[in-house]
Formats: C-alpha cells, structure tokens, sequence
C-alpha cells in the first residue's frame, strides 16, 4: 500500500488490516512515497514519516513497513516499485498494490499507468465521500474482477475494490488541526501523536503546503 503517510492515520491502518484479512494474507506492507510526482512537497521529512511508520505497525505482525521509495532517488512513481518487486517476487506470485478510491479515479495521472496491471493486481479500498469510479480507459472495464480473493489465483493483470469501515480521516485534515493547536489523539496512534508533539512536526511554522 502506497501514500506518503504525512502522517499515518486510523484510516489507513484499518484499511491495511481489513485488506490483509480479506486477502487471507499473512502481511501487508505499507510503502512510504519520496517525493510523489502529483503533489506538493511534503511537510514531514522522510526520516519522521518512517519513524511514525514504525512506530504505528510495531504492535502488528500483520502490517509492515518497505522503505524503498525512500531510498530512490527524485520523484517517486508508483511503477518503478512495483517493477522492483515483481524481480524480488518472481513471474508467478501473486503481487497487489492496494489504494484508496480517490486514487484510484485519478490513476492516469500515473506515470506509464498502463504498465501498472500488468505487472500487479490493485485492489481498491472505498473511503468515504468518494465513489468508486475506475479511469474512464476501457482497459479497466475488462480487467475488473468482483471478488478481491480471486486477484490470488493469477500473479498480475486485474483489480477488485474492497468496501472496508468508512473511517473519513485524513492526512491533509490532521496536519491543519495540528496547525491549529488541536489534538489527533484517537485519530492516529498514541506513539505517533507523542512522536508528532515530541518532534513538533506540523506546527504553524513548519513548511507545510496546504
Ligand atoms: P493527504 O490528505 O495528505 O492526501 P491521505 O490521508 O489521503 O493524505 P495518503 O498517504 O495520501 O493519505 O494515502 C495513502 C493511500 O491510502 C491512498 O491510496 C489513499 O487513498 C488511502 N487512504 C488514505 N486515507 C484513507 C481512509 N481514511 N480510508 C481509506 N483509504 C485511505
């Protein structure tokens, strides 16, 4: 799962967990972004997006942290890591990139977008006040398939979506509050709100673009 985790939420923990369940797969691995080729630059360095990565999925066998996309350097596209972990993986195993339905309407934006199914599945996670809206390419109407456990029978090639507990949080809202003077605790991890407070990130003289 991808995103620039500026910072990790409830929303995107729970969405991993439910995805992981649903896929009867033993782990999940969450992917922070570089520098995201669509957004502005982020108000987080690298280094505490990862510190509040881990410190958010260390109670959780299920859930991982891969820091490729940190170590690459310029911007980050999305193809570029799945192309990474397709030779790790093999031809064979099954590999799936999960994102949120926002993402999923805007997909291509994406640089070479096309290459994307054919090197993995996607499955696609609802989040509240979006709809599930596929790009308009014809390519998708085919390739979708209804039940997100048969993306396991073949290693690339299709998408499915995934209805999971509509948590309507995020990262853009929790940095303004922040910004504000006002709590995430309860929205995030408490180790993650300590962390947030101890570094003083998000605070009305960071560099957030927002
Ligand atoms: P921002 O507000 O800064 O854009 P965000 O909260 O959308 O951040 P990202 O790191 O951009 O978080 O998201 C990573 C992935 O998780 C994306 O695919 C996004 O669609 C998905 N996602 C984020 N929040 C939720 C949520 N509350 N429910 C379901 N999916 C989510």
């Amino acid at each position: 799962m991808g995103g620039s985790f500026d910072p990790i939420h409830h929303g995107h923990l729970r969405a991993a967990l439910e995805a992981a369940e649903a896929l009867m797969v033993a782990r999940v691995d969450l992917l922070p972004a570089g520098q995201p080729a669509l957004r502005s630059p982020l108000a987080a360095s690298n280094h505490a997006r990862l510190a509040m990565l881990q410190l958010a999925v260390a109670d959780e066998a299920r859930l991982g942290v891969d820091a490729r996309e940190l170590q690459r350097p310029g911007q980050t596209f999305t193809i570029d890591t799945l192309q990474s972990l397709r030779q790790e993986a093999g031809p064979k195993a099954p590999l799936i990139f999960l994102l949120g339905a926002d993402a999923f309407s805007r997909l291509e934006q994406w640089q070479r977008w096309q290459l994307l199914t054919r090197t993995a599945h996607l499955l696609v996670l609802s989040r509240p006040g979006q709809t599930l809206s596929p790009p308009s390419h014809p390519l998708f109407l085919a390739q979708r398939l209804s039940e997100p456990l048969d993306l396991l029978r073949r290693p690339f090639g299709h998408w499915s979506a995934l209805e999971i507990t509509p948590l309507a949080i995020s990262a853009t809202d929790l940095r303004q509050r922040c910004r504000q003077g006002q709590s995430l605790r309860y929205l995030v991890p408490d180790a993650v709100w300590d962390y947030i407070q101890a570094q003083q990130l998000y605070r009305a003289t960071s560099l957030s673009q927002d």
